[in-house]
């Protein structure tokens, strides 16, 4: 069986997104300073991540998969993550 390209299974997801309460925040001078922006801009599967021109990490929320992987590889500090709210973040819908 061939599965469909990442970009097109992503797109079948479901994200709502809970604007009172975002769910990654970032240290923004803790990650330029350890390193862990370019990291978690690289590791994301979903491209949350991107850096703007000043340099600071822009973070889109609503299209997080809630892997978790960034805030394994990003230095003590630098992210504060958790799950979503109840009734908020991804739904899958390509299992
Ligand atoms: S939890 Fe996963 S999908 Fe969400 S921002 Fe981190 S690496 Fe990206």
């Amino acid at each position: 069986m061939r599965l469909p390209p990442v970009a097109d299974r992503l797109a079948g997801n479901r994200f709502l997104l809970d604007e009172d309460e975002p769910h990654i925040v970032v240290d923004q001078a803790l990650a330029a300073a350890t390193g862990s922006a370019d990291r978690i801009i690289a590791i994301c599967p979903a491209q949350v991540y991107s850096k703007a021109a000043d340099g600071t990490v822009q973070v889109e929320y609503a299209a997080c998969l809630e892997c978790g992987t960034c805030f394994a590889v990003a230095d003590p500090g630098v992210l504060t993550w958790h799950y979503p709210r109840g009734g908020f973040g991804v739904q899958y819908r390509e299992g």
